[in-house]
């Protein structure tokens, strides 16, 4: 056997249980000593404080986490590793989406490959790289991708501030061939994924099966989209028979996207308002307004833990006013993707939001993102969405 780390992480003592767990994040005060001078990105070998052996990985000598871990086989990390775990990733979702090409493909850690994410949307790929280990591959990566999919262009999106924990810039561009906007049909609705400009990858994969969550209640229904970026929730109800569909967005480009995609699926009962969706809530409230089915899909309220209090606080509010409008028999469809908000936590909210309306509500569903985001029980980083689907008496 090889030994392609030539440098060495060794842990403090007992440090080694979570890693051996499942979890795959070396934490900078676990670390013991580190010999042979790695920089950012370099591959480690991460032994236990006796020497023995645990894992390879990817080593940043300034970030909160010290090392990724990559592999526990004691392989070589070469085209052909990346070309395995690439291929195993996507036989995964060439299974849960059998008739589809739009999916993500690789979902960083839980994909086994931390900090990286690709999504496909037919062919074209959307990459970013979260770890300075990932973003040094890069090319590597790509040469991966090129000989899987063939692909008509790669494009890089890497405008997220994450990658500031590592020291990584911000950018964004085509890293081969020639992006263009492209028609990808997913759950029989089309929509316009412009790979280069959409939000985050070019488009939000993670709420795919929760939008199918509200069809059943569509029919003849009148239906509020708070924060409905490129429409998909209220695209799904138009086409499911909702009676009108008021899409509601801070962002003009992704309303005249979502107008775009609603013209691509002849869907005519949808309007768009470019507006703060907290202030359309409470003057909706004001004015007694009435809903059937009324989706919260807010961004993410706090990035760390210390605001938890202040996005609990918005998400009352949202939730509370909501609840207000909506009819009896209606249905909320209500999410959170902060990370540091927990499931619990939001269904607290939830439930105190109910009360502070005078209405009764009961869950019809609890679920996470879409399986191509799948997360690790080992390691709770992994989960961020929570999507709750009620009905109000
Ligand atoms: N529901 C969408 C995804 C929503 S992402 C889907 O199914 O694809 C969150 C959206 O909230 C973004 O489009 C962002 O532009 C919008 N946004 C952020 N703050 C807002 C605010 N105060 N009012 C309205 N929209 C807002």
């Amino acid at each position: 056997m090889n030994s392609p780390a030539k440098k060495r992480l060794t842990l403090r003592k007992h440090e080694e249980l979570r890693l051996l767990s499942g979890h795959q994040w070396v934490f900078s005060n676990e670390v013991g000593t580190v010999e042979g001078s790695p920089k950012a990105g370099d591959l480690v070998e991460v032994v236990r404080h006796d020497g023995k052996y645990i894992a390879t990985a990817m080593y940043h000598p300034h970030s909160l986490i010290a090392a990724r871990i990559l592999t526990r086989e004691n392989e070589e990390v070469d085209f052909h590793f990346f070309e395995r775990r690439i291929r195993a990733a996507l036989a995964l979702r060439e299974k849960m989406f059998p008739h589809s090409s739009v999916y993500r493909v690789v979902h960083g850690e839980s994909d086994f490959l931390p900090g990286l994410i690709v999504d496909r949307y037919n062919e074209y790929l959307s990459v970013q790289t979260f770890s300075a280990g990932m973003d040094s591959r890069l090319t590597l990566i790509c040469d991966v991708l090129v000989s899987i999919f063939s692909p008509r262009a790669i494009v890089e999106r890497n405008e997220a501030p994450l990658r500031e924990l590592e020291d990584l810039p911000q950018r964004k561009g085509v890293l081969r061939g020639t992006a263009e906007p492209t028609i990808v049909e997913i759950d029989g609705l089309k929509f316009r994924v412009d790979v280069l400009e959409g939000q985050k990858t070019g488009f939000y994969l993670d709420q795919r099966l929760n939008r199918t969550a509200i069809v059943p209640f569509a029919d003849g229904a009148a239906v509020l989209d708070c924060f409905s970026n490129e429409g998909g929730f209220g695209l799904h109800a138009s086409r499911a028979g909702a009676a009108r569909v008021e899409c509601v967005d801070s962002s003009r480009a992704a309303l005249d996207k979502a107008a775009v995609n609603a013209k691509l699926n002849a869907l005519d009962r949808l309007t768009f308002r470019c507006e703060d969706s907290f202030a359309v809530l409470s003057e909706a409230v004001g004015q007694k307004r009435q809903f059937d089915i009324v989706v919260l899909d807010p961004p993410s309220f706090t990035k760390s833990r210390k605001t938890v209090a202040t996005a609990l606080r918005g998400y009352r509010e949202l939730n509370t006013a909501a609840l207000r409008l909506l009819r009896p028999g209606g249905v909320l469809a209500t999410a959170s993707c902060s990370h540091h908000v927990t499931e619990e936590a939001f269904l607290n909210v939830v439930a105190e939001s109910a009360v502070k309306a005078g209405r009764a509500i009961r869950m019809l569903r609890m679920n996470g993102a879409s399986p191509d985001h799948p997360t690790l029980p080992a390691m709770p980083e992994t989960a961020y969405l929570k999507f709750g689907l009620f009905s109000v008496d």
